[in-house]
């Protein structure tokens, strides 16, 4: 029986990472997979792929669109599908491998199979079961289904699925128009397809800021995606590798049907904990099937944490990398910490969307005195000339104290500049304090200085 200071079941974002800084804090570690490669949903069926897929689609929706405007003649590339999957797959594999030399180099063990918890300081994997001081359950989550539709990989696919697809469909139906949903939606639009999202709800992305809501699915409908918001769908039927999508609408009980070649259900996500041993452990479950988790992500049995999708907040990478990190200073006995109220979410679509902090409806919600600075991405040259002008940051400070309250950006770069403003936010940062500092000319992030600037005496060029 091999015996270790903490043994993390799951090698996704959070329980990678928090077996590395385990490691680098003096601690002997052990991380637990199931799967045949480490990184998780992320590296293998989530953020890495997905985000491969969309960079090579939008350099063909560049090269139909931009080149010849910009001099480059000659015909937009062809789609080689079965080139496109290799190179994503290439880049999965270069990401996961990494990882496995990351844990080499910290010297942190593999174990390779299923776990199971059989009690508090004891992991089963297999036949063998290992001692641990603190176990960590980074189990990450799984696809959510929809009652009347059945996931077959095939015509009605989950985003795992929609990632390996045996050819670009003609037509596409999203069910879900949240993150993943749009994103796979636009790769398959700029790859050629006619793509519908369904949704139940009246907006896309439920939770984003309104206006950038609203500005989103105009730019999404120019780019050629439909919608069909507040229409809740009843079943999908397949027939002969056709899908057929019954659904009723919310206002009037209508229903309607939409033919397709491929559905993908995104309709979100739920957390994994099958196989572990939970119930039996008497481990506290909230309601929504994830861990119940105190301050310090300790579970209710003495000796468990948990991080990640498995547990509350969003689930995002980032969030279960912070929580990774802070749990393993936690257990090196530091004070780990993460700021729940700064953890950036992005979509990775052509303009993509960033945001952080408040939403402006919640600080209407919350009776908050607060002012708003926008700026265009029309007023910003970098952006003119790479035709992405497309797009607004909006800040959200205080009134009285200009104190930044969040920010919500549509536009080029939006998921590398909204960093800026978390990092401002960090500091606990007036809208002024962005406003007087000097940004290179030219580039995007000129645009958050703008927005910054029209919270106090005005934008320069707007
Ligand atoms: C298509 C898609 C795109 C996404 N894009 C983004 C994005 O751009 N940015 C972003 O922030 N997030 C994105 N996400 C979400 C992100 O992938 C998750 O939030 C993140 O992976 C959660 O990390 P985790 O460590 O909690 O769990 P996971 O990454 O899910 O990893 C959990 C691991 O635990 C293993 N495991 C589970 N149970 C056991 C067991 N009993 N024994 C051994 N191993 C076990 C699983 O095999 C899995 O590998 C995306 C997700 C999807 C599906």
């Amino acid at each position: 029986m091999s015996s270790y200071d903490v043994i993390i079941i799951g090698s996704g974002p959070g329980g990678y990472v928090c077996a590395i800084r385990c490691a680098q804090l003096g601690l002997k570690v052990a991380c637990v997979e199931g799967r045949e490669t480490l990184g998780g949903t992320c590296l293998n069926v989530g953020c890495i792929p997905s985000k491969a897929l969309l960079h090579a689609s939008h350099q063909l929706h560049e090269a139909e669109h931009n080149f010849a405007k910009m001099g480059l003649k000659g015909k937009a590339p062809s789609v080689d599908w079965k080139q496109m999957l290799s190179y994503k797959d290439d880049v999965i594999s270069g990401n996961t491998s990494g990882i496995e030399f990351l844990f080499k180099k910290n010297k942190i063990d593999w174990i390779k199979g299923w776990a199971s918890i059989p009690e508090a300081g004891k992991v089963k994997v297999g036949d063998e079961v290992h001692e641990a001081k603190n176990i960590v359950i980074a189990s990450g989550s799984e696809v959510a289904t929809l009652p009347g539709v059945e996931i077959d990989e095939k015509t009605i696919v989950s985003s795992t699925g929609a990632l390996e697809l045996g050819k670009v469909p003609n037509k596409l139906v999203v069910i879900g128009a949240g993150v993943i949903g749009l994103e796979l939606g636009s790769v398959y639009k700029r790859l050629g397809a006619e793509v519908k999202v369904i949704e139940f709800l009246d907006t896309i992305t439920p939770g984003m800021d309104a206006e950038v809501s609203k500005s989103f699915q105009k730019l999404l409908k120019k780019q050629g995606l439909e919608f069909q918001l507040g229409a809740a769908v009843q079943g999908v039927d397949v027939k002969n590798n056709k899908a057929k999508v019954t659904y009723k609408l919310r206002k009037d009980d209508s229903e309607h049907t939409e033919d397709a070649d491929v559905v993908l259900v995104a309709t979100g996500r739920k957390p994994y904990t099958d196989g572990l041993g939970l119930e039996a452990l008497g481990i506290a479950m909230e309601k929504r099937g994830q861990i119940k988790t105190d301050a310090h992500w300790a579970t209710s049995v003495k000796g468990i944490y948990a991080i990640g999708d498995a547990i509350t907040g969003p689930m995002l990478a980032h969030k279960a990398e912070d929580e990774g990190m802070a749990v393993a200073e936690v257990l090196a006995g530091q004070k780990g910490h993460v700021n729940y109220n700064v953890i950036p979410g992005v979509i990775y679509t052509h303009p993509e969307v960033a945001s952080v902090g408040a939403t402006e409806e919640q600080l209407k919600e919350a009776g908050r005195n607060y002012k708003v600075g926008k700026f265009s991405f029309m007023g910003n040259g970098r952006a003119k000339a790479n035709f992405a002008a497309d797009g607004f940051v909006k800040i959200l400070a205080d009134k009285d104290t200009d104190r930044i309250l969040g920010a919500h950006i549509i536009g080029p770069m939006a998921g590398d500049l909204i960093h800026e403003i978390c990092v401002a936010m960090e500091f606990g940062a007036a809208a002024e304090d962005l406003a007087r500092t000097c940004h290179a000319h030219p580039t995007y992030s000129e645009a958050v200085r703008e927005a910054a600037l029209a919270c106090g005496d005005g934008a320069i060029h707007s």
